[in-house]
């Protein structure tokens, strides 16, 4: 068997000519390549993991429905687990949060929600109502559509002119204010820029607003003050705007809670996207959840133009019913809470070993660490330092895996995702702090910091 120094130069391509170690198998919260070596999965793949690898539940659930069937094209059969799965996401939803549209993934969740309100400001006669208001730094996907929500100049800037670049708004980056205003006031402040930002828009060609409840991999876990989402909520409602989350990456149990929405009950939105976690990287899956009140008037108006032909595929379907059953089986949403907040504790105390971690934050086991080139001011390292490709290197060669992301252009500098699945032990959350506590080390090191 061939080793990946031995093999030839592939035809497979993504983002860049690196190459890294070809994967034999994955367990628990470890991936193995072909030399045996196992790698501790600290970020979860990109934070989609929850349940961690090869869960024998789920296997043996997706094995059942491949002696059955692996696909039946929606316009022809219904299928039971694509049934069962909206009938089982729905009971996590808020009232009324209860039409679910299946995808293959994170993009095509977020393109549905905005094709969702699109028809439905048709069929309710608000046809001038088209842009989607979104915030500086964010990730929404990388299909053109989503990419114009996106607030992240490195995503965006090869595509510019854009297909049709939508209105952002910062994001709250709190943490980096240096005023004298409580947090719950700097929360409402971040939320009324959006009402600004719509009066200038001019409040008639407002579609929505879609927001991460927590931020992910473009804010490094940027959790807003509890004063932000409900002020938001109350500006929508103002202007009759539709409220988009996008809990791609904090949904299903990530932040402690099912949706990373449900830390703030009185702010819910009106359509969802989901995907990541809510089939744990067993198939490709995601889904759009919509309040019934905007979905009946497009099916009554002629139906949904919108469709995938691998929506509510059965196997997927079927792997993340599975899913969603271990994670309550093994009670994961308490347990990304419990051990989240020990991991947190953790990362925290690396501040007193390591003078350029100028904050550390996110809620659950969403957790992140920003390096800065001075605490007081969070003045971000320089850029010629590459710290967020030089620390994921040195974490990658202790077989630890971090998730990094420097948000160019925008406030925040370099930054660490730090999100093992949720499974996690006490030991384990021990291995993965050697492990970076040595890459931060060596980092320092070569850095001269
Ligand atoms: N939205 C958020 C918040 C994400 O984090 C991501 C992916 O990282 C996406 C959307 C896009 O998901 P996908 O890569 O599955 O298309």
């Amino acid at each position: 068997m061939k080793t990946h120094s031995e093999r030839p130069e592939s035809n497979l391509f993504y983002q860049s000519r690196q190459r890294r170690p070809m994967l034999d198998r994955a367990e628990g919260i470890y991936l193995y390549d072909r030399d045996g070596n196992a790698y501790l999965d600290g970020s979860s793949g990109a934070m989609v993991s929850n349940i961690g690898h090869s869960n024998p539940n789920v296997l043996a659930a997706m094995k059942r429905q491949m002696d059955k069937a692996t696909f039946g094209y929606r316009l022809h059969f219904e299928n039971e687990p694509a049934e069962l799965l909206a009938t089982k996401t729905a009971s996590y939803m808020p009232d009324g949060m209860d039409r679910v549209f299946f995808v293959s993934g994170g993009s095509e969740a977020v393109e549905s929600c905005i094709k969702l309100a699109r028809q439905y400001a048709l069929a309710t006669g608000q046809e001038k109502r088209w842009k989607v208001i979104s915030r500086t730094p964010s990730y929404h996907g990388a299909t053109m559509g989503a990419l114009a929500l996106t607030g992240m100049n490195s995503m965006t800037d090869p595509f510019e002119p854009m297909l049709r670049m939508m209105p952002k708004i910062p994001a709250p980056t709190c943490y980096l204010d240096r005023d004298n205003l409580t947090l719950e006031q700097r929360g409402t402040r971040y939320a009324d820029i959006l009402e600004d930002r719509i009066e200038q828009e001019g409040p008639e060609s407002v579609l929505a607003f879609i927001v991460e409840p927590i931020g992910g991999a473009s804010t490094g876990a940027l959790v807003p003050p509890d004063t932000y989402l409900p002020r938001i909520r109350e500006i929508c409602d103002k202007y009759g705007i539709l409220l988009i989350y996008d809990e791609v990456m904090t949904g299903a149990g990530r932040t402690g809670k099912f949706l990373g929405g449900d830390h703030w009950p009185t702010a819910r939105p009106d359509i969802m996207a989901l995907s990541k976690g809510f089939a744990a990287g067993y198939a490709p899956l995601g889904a759009m959840v919509a309040h019934r009140r905007l979905v009946e008037p497009v099916l009554d108006s002629g139906g949904f133009v919108h469709g995938y032909t691998y929506a509510g595929n059965p196997l997927a379907c079927a792997a993340g019913l599975a899913v969603l059953a271990e994670v309550e089986r093994q009670d994961l949403v308490s347990r990304a809470e419990v051990m989240g907040a020990k991991l947190k504790a953790e990362l925290t105390g690396l501040m007193d070993r390591y003078p350029f971690i100028g904050d550390v934050r996110g809620r659950g086991m969403l957790l992140a660490f920003e390096l800065v080139a001075d605490r007081e001011t969070m003045e971000p390292l320089p850029k010629e330092m590459n710290a967020f490709t030089e620390l994921v290197e040195e974490a990658y060669r202790r077989k630890l895996i971090i998730y990094a992301r420097r948000t160019r252009g925008g406030v925040i500098g370099d930054h660490f995702l730090v999100c093992p699945p949720l499974i996690i032990d006490q030991d384990q959350v021990g291995e993965l702090m050697e492990k970076l506590t040595g890459a931060l080390d060596a980092f320092a090191d070569k850095a001269g910091l």
